[in-house]
C-alpha cells in the first residue's frame, strides 16, 4: 500500500503594503512551479495565502521531510523573494535565514506540518493557515478536537473514539518531547500546552497509531536569535471515520481567545477565524487571523477546497474578536496587551532597554 503524504510548507518572503498580504505575483509564481513539479515530485498542490505567508499545499509519496520536497519548496521560496525584492515588497525574503538549501527547511526559516497515512475510504483533511501569531496557538483548538468532550460529542458517543488520543508535545525552549494519554493524562497534558509559548503540539494519534493532526513548530526568533518576525503556524487535521468530525474540528474557533503575535510579534490579541477573501491584517497589523481548507484526499489529489470560515456561522466569533482587540488596544503600551518581559526578549524592546542600562542607579539597601 502506497501512503500519502501531505506538506504544508510556508514563508514569509515578502507582502504588500507592510505586512498586509502576499502580493497575486508570488502566488501565481509559486503556483507555475508547483504545477511543473506535478507529475515528477509531488503529484497534487495548491497554493494560497494567509496575511503575508505564502502557503504551500503539496501531496506526494516521499513521507515526510523528504528533501526533494522540501527543496522544491525551497526553490519556490527564493524564486518569490526575488519577484518580491525587484518589486521592493515589504520583508522581501525575511523568512529565509539561509543563503542555500541543506537538505531540510526546517531551520532554515519556513514552517513546516506534514503527515504521512494510509488513506481510508474516505479520506477529509483540513488545512490550518495563520498570520500574527506562534505555533503554541493551535494547542487550545487542539485539545478542544482531541480530548473535550464537551466540544467533540464524537469523544463521549462514538465506540471508535472512546479510547482517547495521544499528543506529541515539544518544549521549544529544550528541544525535547514528551507523549501524553489522553482522556488519563488530561490535566497533565493541560500543565505545560497552556504555556503555548514554550510547549507545542506537534502531533495528534489515534492509540492504534492513526495520524490525526500535525502542526509546525518552527519558532523564527529562537532560530534566528533575533526578531525577524512571528513563526505564523500551519496544522493539518484529519477527519471523520474515529476521529473528530469536519464540524468537530471547526467548532472550537467559534471561541475568541487570545494569542501572542499581532503588531510587531509583541502583543496579545484575539484569533480570528476569516474566509481567505479576509485573510489581510489590516487592523494594527491584525488582529492574528486564521483560515482553514478543507479538502477530500482521494489517490493523492487534493479534492477542493472547501473554505471553511466563509460562513455567517463564524461572523459573531468575529465580531467578538473586534470587541476584544477593542479592550486590548486600549491598554496601549501596556501588558497584558503588550506581551511580558520574558516573551519580549525576542523583539526589538532589548535594543531600548540597552539604550538606558548606564542611566539606571542601585537603590540604597
Ligand atoms: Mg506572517
Amino acid at each position: 500500500m502506497v501512503k500519502t503524504t501531505v506538506s504544508v510548507i510556508k514563508a514569509d518572503v515578502g507582502s504588500y503594503p507592510g505586512h498586509s498580504r502576499t502580493h497575486p505575483k508570488l502566488l501565481e509564481v509559486a503556483a507555475r512551479m508547483l504545477k511543473e513539479a506535478e507529475g515528477s515530485t509531488i503529484i497534487d498542490s495548491y497554493v494560497t495565502h494567509c496575511g503575508d505567508d505564502l502557503e504551500l499545499i503539496m501531496t506526494h509519496t516521499k513521507g515526510e521531510d523528504n528533501e526533494e520536497i522540501h527543496e522544491l519548496a525551497w526553490n519556490i521560496f527564493m524564486e518569490c523573494a526575488n519577484v518580491a525584492k525587484e518589486m521592493k515588497l515589504y520583508g522581501a525574503g525575511q523568512d529565509l535565514l539561509a543563503d542555500a538549501f541543506s537538505g531540510n527547511v526546517k531551520g532554515m526559516g519556513p514552517g513546516v506540518a506534514e503527515m504521512e497515512f494510509e488513506e481510508r475510504g474516505s479520506d477529509p483533511v483540513l488545512v490550518f493557515m495563520a498570520d500574527k501569531t506562534e505555533p503554541g496557538a493551535w494547542n487550545y483548538y487542539l485539545y478542544k478536537m482531541f480530548a473535550d468532550p464537551f466540544s467533540t460529542s464524537g469523544l463521549v458517543i462514538d465506540p471508535s473514539m472512546h479510547q482517547g488520543f495521544v499528543f506529541e508535545v515539544h518544549d521549544v525552549m529544550e528541544k525535547r518531547k514528551i507523549l501524553f494519554n489522553t482522556p488519563e493524562e488530561s490535566y497533565s497534558l493541560l500543565a505545560y500546552i497552556g504555556a503555548p509559548s514554550r510547549y507545542v503540539i506537534k502531533y495528534v494519534w489515534k492509540k492504534d497509531g492513526t495520524i490525526a493532526a500535525s502542526t509546525s513548530t518552527q519558532r523564527l526568533n529562537l532560530m534566528a536569535g533575533r526578531y525577524v518576525g512571528k513563526d505564523d503556524p500551519v496544522m493539518i487535521v484529519r477527519a471523520q471515520g474515529g476521529l473528530p468530525a469536519v464540524g468537530e474540528v471547526i467548532d472550537p474557533f467559534r471561541t475568541p481567545i487570545l494569542v501572542a503575535g499581532w503588531m510587531r510579534g509583541s502583543h496579545h490579541g484575539p484569533f480570528m477565524p476569516v474566509g481567505v477573501p479576509d485573510a489581510n491584517c489590516t487592523q494594527f497589523d491584525g488582529p492574528p487571523r486564521v483560515i482553514c481548507l478543507g479538502f477530500q484526499v482521494s489517490d493523492r489529489k487534493l479534492i477542493g477546497p472547501v473554505d471553511m470560515f466563509d460562513d455567517p456561522a463564524f461572523n459573531r466569533v468575529r465580531d467578538r474578536c473586534c470587541e476584544l482587540a477593542d479592550v486590548l488596544r486600549a491598554h496601549g503600551p501596556f501588558e497584558p496587551h503588550r506581551l511580558s518581559l520574558e516573551e519580549m526578549e525576542y523583539t526589538t524592546l532589548p535594543g531600548v532597554e540597552k539604550q538606558f542600562k548606564d542611566r539606571w542607579e542601585d537603590l540604597p539597601e
